[in-house]
C-alpha cells in the first residue's frame, strides 16, 4: 500500500526524521490558511504547493510549484486541485488531484548552496537484508543516474537483526561528501530513517530529494512510502491512511471479492487460477500476438459465482476483445468449473466477446464435453498452445 507524500512525511517525522514542514489542503482557501499557519510557525514567506497523488515526477508535470505570496498560493492551489496531473509515471490521462500539500520553502539562500541527495531504503530479496541506496545526484530520476553515472550510486547493506550501525551511518554521510554539522545531522537522519522503515514494516522508502539546507540541516523534501500489505494487520493506524481514490476501482472491487486482479493495457482478458499459471498465460497470449488486458487469479474455488464476478470485472474494460479462461482443475474439478462458466455466461446474457476455455486436470474430458455441447459461443481447448492459437484466430 502506498502513502501520499504528506502521510509519508508524518510517518518519518514521528520517528524523528527531519522533514520539510507542510499542511495538507483540500481547496484554495484551506491552502491560504495553511500557508499563513506555516509562516507563523516557521517564518517562511515562500511556500511550495505540491499535488498529492500516488505518482512521482510531479514536478515535471506541473504538480509542484513555488508561491511567493498568499495570492500566488491561492491561484496555484486552485489550478492544481482538480487537475488531471500527467507525469512520466502516470497514464496519458493523468491522475486527478484532490488535495495539495502546502509546505515551507526550504531552498532559501544562505551561506552555502542547498544540495539535493537521493536516498532509498528497500529490501534486497537476494540476501534477505535491507539496503540503503543513496547518491549525491538527488532531485533527478535515479534511473537516469543509474544509466549515466552508476558510480555515483552507493549501497549500504543493513542486517535486519542489528539495524543500522553507527559506522554505517558515518560512512553514508562521508560518501555524500558532508562535513561538520551537516555530517552529524546526516548520521541522525539516516539512522532515524532506517528505524522508521523497519518499525513501520515498509517495503520501500524513497526520499528524493534529501536536502542539505543552506544552514546545514538535513531534511526530507519528498517521501515515497510503500507499506508491506502483509504486515498491515499490525499497523491499524497506517492501514487507515489508505486512499481508495488513488487506486484502480476495478482492482479495489476485485479485492473485496477476494480476487487478485491487476489492470493492464492489452485486449485479451484472462481468467486463471493460481498466480504462476496466470503469469504463464499472459506470456502465452503475448507469444500468440495478443496483449493481456489484465492479470486475474480467481483462486482455488472457481465456482459459478466467482466466475461470474470475474467475467463482470473483465468486461468492464472496453478494450477486451476476447477472454481466455485457463484453469487447472486440482482441488476444484474441471467439470464444476465448466458448469460455472456456462452458468455465469447464461446468467449474464450479454457477453459479446469470444471466449476460449482451456481446462486441464481432474475430469478435463467431461468439462470439454459440457462446453462443446452447451450451444454457447465458447471454444474449448485442452492444450495450452491450442488455446493460444484460438486466441490468435479470434483476434485476427
Ligand atoms: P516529485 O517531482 O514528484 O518527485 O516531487 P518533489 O517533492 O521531489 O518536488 C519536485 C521538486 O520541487 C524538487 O526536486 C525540488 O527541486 C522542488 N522543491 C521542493 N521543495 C521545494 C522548496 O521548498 N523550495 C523550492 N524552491 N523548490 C522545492
Ligand atoms: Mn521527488
Amino acid at each position: 500500500m502506498d502513502l501520499h507524500e504528506y502521510q509519508g512525511k508524518e510517518l518519518l517525522n514521528s520517528f524523528g526524521v527531519r522533514i520539510q514542514r507542510g499542511i495538507v489542503a483540500q481547496n484554495a482557501d484551506e491552502a491560504v490558511a495553511a500557508a499563513k499557519k506555516l509562516t507563523e510557525d516557521t517564518g517562511t514567506g515562500w511556500h511550495v504547493i505540491k499535488a498529492q497523488v500516488h505518482a512521482g515526477g510531479r514536478g515535471k508535470g506541473g504538480g509542484v510549484k513555488l508561491a511567493k505570496n498568499l495570492d500566488e498560493v491561492k491561484t496555484i492551489a486552485g489550478q492544481i486541485i482538480g487537475m488531471d496531473l500527467v507525469t512520466p509515471q502516470t497514464s496519458a490521462d493523468g491522475k486527478r488531484v484532490h488535495q495539495v500539500l502546502v509546505t515551507e520553502d526550504v531552498y532559501y539562500p544562505g551561506d552555502s548552496e542547498p544540495e539535493e541527495y537521493y536516498m532509498s531504503v528497500l529490501l534486497n530479496r537476494g540476501n534477505g537484508r535491507n539496503m540503503i541506496m543513496y547518491s549525491t545526484e538527488g532531485g533527478m530520476d535515479i534511473e537516469t543516474v543509474a544509466e549515466e553515472t552508476p558510480h555515483l550510486i552507493f549501497n549500504e547493506e543493513i542486517d535486519p537483526a542489528t539495524g543500522i550501525l553507527p559506522f554505517q551511518a558515518r560512512k553514508i554521510a562521508f560518501n555524500l561528501g558532508l562535513s561538520g554539522a551537516a555530517f552529524k545531522d546526516m548520521t541522525k537522519f539516516v539512522t532515524s530513517l532506517y528505524k522508521a522503515y523497519s518499525e513501520s514494516d515498509s517495503s520501500l522508502f524513497e526520499i528524493n530529494p534529501v536536502l542539505k539546507t543552506s544552514d546545514d540541516k538535513i531534511m526530507a523534501v519528498d517521501a515515497k512510502v510503500s507499506l508491506d500489505d502483509n504486515a498491515l494487520f499490525r499497523h491499524k493506524d497506517l492501514a487507515a491512511l489508505r486512499d481508495l481514490r488513488e487506486e484502480n476501482p476495478i482492482e479495489v472491487e476485485a479485492g473485496e471479492h477476494g480476487l487478485n486482479y491487476v489492470d493492464l493495457d492489452g485486449n485479451v482478458g484472462c481468467m486463471v487460477n493460481g498466480a504462476g499459471l496466470a503469469m504463464a498465460t499472459m506470456d502465452l497470449i503475448k507469444q500468440a500476438g495478443g496483449e493481456p488486458a489484465n492479470f486475474l487469479d480467481v483462486g482455488g474455488t472457481a465456482d459459478a459465482a466467482r466466475v461470474e464476478i470475474a467475467f463482470e470485472l473483465i468486461l468492464r474494460d472496453p478494450a477486451v476483445k476476447a477472454i481466455l479462461i485457463n484453469i487447472f482443475g486440482g482441488i476444484v474439478r474441471c467439470d464444476r468449473v465448466a458448469q460455472g462458466v456456462i452458468d455465469a455466461y447464461k446468467n449474464m446474457g450479454n457477453i459479446e466477446v469470444p471466449i476460449i476455455v482451456r481446462l486441464q486436470g481432474t475430469n478435463a474430458d467431461i468439462a470439454k464435453e459440457l462446453i462443446d455441447s452447451s450451444g454457447l459461443d465458447v471454444m474449448s481447448a485442452t492444450e495450452f498452445q491450442e488455446a493460444a492459437d484460438k486466441v490468435q484466430e479470434v483476434l485476427s
